[in-house]
């Protein structure tokens, strides 16, 4: 197998489907769905090609977007009937590919599913379809002085349902945990047709924690069709503080003595210079352009509680070698100082022809080291990297920017993003922050897990689905590819378990 082949894209598909055999196929579907949802011509499969990891394209047999629970358990069991691999998808933002389509499978689109079905405020849950947006959740719930903490900077148009499939974060998670710990219920069709609960009303659920399981299996236990969310109430007021430093790594230590001293901020989000220039041309967010890196931190709860950590964590910046720091003086000017964060990314993608945004996790007391080593194998591979991250989660998202229209300069990208990883992995941290695997780290999975551990995430999914039709390929990398990749110990020629399916 060629280096090329293992580039994230290069996915085996399973078997390919015969003309008669999507004859039936499509016939079949349509006796499930009207008209209008079965989407089978070139042009309106193309929407479908990708989703945010856009420098790989490939369109999907065809495109179900079912309504009803009965819908999706119908296409199932027609798709399982016919050794049919099937693809959910909420809103295609996803940025390792988990939502990447099979040339011979069905893509089932959740984003008819977008109804908020209940909000009980007493009891500070909401019911709500998979398709709905995660935004939409607190547009809803605002009136009734409660929201949805987890706020992924795509908010406005992620769906829920992705957000449960990838154990999505965001700058709030650090206070008030990812999507896993915000979720009590989850209703989910098996490839078979099953509908399962998983979850409960209550906050625990008797036998086997399955919600953990469920929440960021990427599509491949089950469809999600109805997720209970926990709803928490408004804080009464919230404050931001700016700081710039003139080392990255000054910004790094500042954010493990911020957690250290016992302050919790509702969020601590990090820039280095690169995304500082860009967002603020971006956005006029009045950030310091000369500064290496700002940290922006907030703080939310009572009236009082705020006054007491916005001095405290003031202190504590400065002390750490801050060489200034702002505090908003009122909602506008906290309003301005997200403004450029949450603008990042886009603000990149103003100065470069493209970017591949990373994803990986550290202990938060190497975020300086490990930014300076990235700075390393930036100058190693000749292209540019911006960091803007959940700095107090540890979670890091460097973008590189490259030129797809420059031969080599994808490939060259993919190369430092592994490195990034595995840097991730020998500093004691992982190679999913909160993007998910898909195919995009499909090879970092072999640095971070040995094949026994493989092998039980092989046996998971195998429980849930034995004909490996939900979502084959992603996420769990087979053993046959970690071996070729060379992360793998591989003894006397022979895999450790080579009868095991090569998705
Ligand atoms: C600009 C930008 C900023 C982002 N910022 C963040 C961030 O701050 N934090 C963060 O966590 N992510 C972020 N993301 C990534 C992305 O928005 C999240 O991963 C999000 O959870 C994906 O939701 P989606 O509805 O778009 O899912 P999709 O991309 O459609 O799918 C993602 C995965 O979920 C599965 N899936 C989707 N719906 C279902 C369902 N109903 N049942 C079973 N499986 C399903 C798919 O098969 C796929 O594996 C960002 C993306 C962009 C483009």
């Amino acid at each position: 197998m060629t280096a090329d082949a293992l580039r994230p894209a290069n996915l085996e598909e399973p078997r390919q489907l015969g003309e008669a055999e999507k004859r039936d196929l499509v016939a079949a579907l349509r006796a499930i769905l009207p008209g209008d949802a079965l989407l089978i011509d070139d042009e309106a499969l193309r929407p479908y090609e990708c989703d945010g990891l856009a420098a790989y394209r490939r369109k999907p047999l065809l495109v179900a977007l079912p309504e009803t629970v009965e819908q999706v358990q119908e296409i199932l069991r027609t798709c399982a009937a016919r050794d049919v691999p099937v693809v959910a998808r909420g809103a295609g933002t996803g940025l390792s590919g988990g939502a990447f389509p099979l040339s011979n499978g069905v893509l089932l689109v959740m984003a008819r599913f977008n109804k908020i079905l209940e909000i009980d405020a007493d009891n500070r849950v909401a019911q709500v379809q998979p398709g709905v947006r995660n935004l939409a959740i607190t547009e809803a719930a605002v009136p009734l002085g409660l929201y949805y903490a987890p706020d992924p900077s795509s908010q406005i148009a992620c769906s829920i349902g992705g957000n449960v499939a990838e154990n999505a974060g965001g700058v709030h998670c650090l206070k008030y945990g990812l999507t896993v710990h915000n979720i009590q219920q989850v209703k989910m069709v098996t490839m078979d047709g099953e509908l399962v609960t998983i979850g409960a009303q209550s906050l625990d659920a008797p036998g086997f924690d399955l919600l953990a399981l469920v929440t960021g299996s990427e599509g491949m236990l089950g469809v999600i069709v109805e997720v209970t969310v926990k709803l928490l109430p408004k804080p009464e007021r919230a404050q931001a503080l700016l700081a710039a430093f003139s080392t990255v790594e000054q910004a790094g230590d500042a954010v493990a003595a911020i957690i250290a001293s016992g302050v919790i901020p509702a969020g601590l989000e990090m820039m280095d210079n690169p995304a500082i220039r860009a967002a603020e041309d971006f956005v006029k967010a009045g950030y310091p352009v000369e500064a290496e890196a700002i940290l922006l931190c907030e703080i939310d709860g009572t009236d009082a509680e705020v006054s007491e950590d916005i001095m405290r964590v003031r202190e504590l910046l400065l002390a750490q070698g801050a060489t200034e720091v702002r505090t908003a003086k009122d909602e506008a000017e906290r309003l301005r100082f997200w403004a450029g964060r949450k603008a990042a990314f886009p603000a990149v993608g103003r100065i470069s022809p493209d970017y591949y945004c990373m994803d990986g996790t550290i202990p938060r007391k190497n975020l300086g080291a490990v930014l300076r080593h990235i700075n390393e194998l930036s100058d190693e591979f000749g292209l540019k990297v911006a960091n803007v991250f959940h700095a107090g989660d540890g979670n890091l998202h460097p973008l590189i920017l490259y030129d797809s229209a420059t031969p080599g300069e994808l490939d060259k990208a993919e190369d430092l993003g592994g490195r990034i990883l595995e840097l991730c992995v020998e500093y004691g941290g992982t190679v999913t922050g909160e993007h998910g695997v898909g195919i995009e780290k499909l090879n970092q999975m072999c640095s971070q897990f040995d094949a026994a551990e493989l092998t039980q995430f092989h046996a998971v999914k195998a429980a849930f689905d034995p004909a490996g039709l939900l979502n084959p390929g992603k996420a769990v990398p087979t053993l046959h590819r970690c071996a070729e990749f060379g992360a793998m110990h591989v003894h006397h020629g022979q895999l450790p378990h080579p009868e095991l399916p090569r998705f």
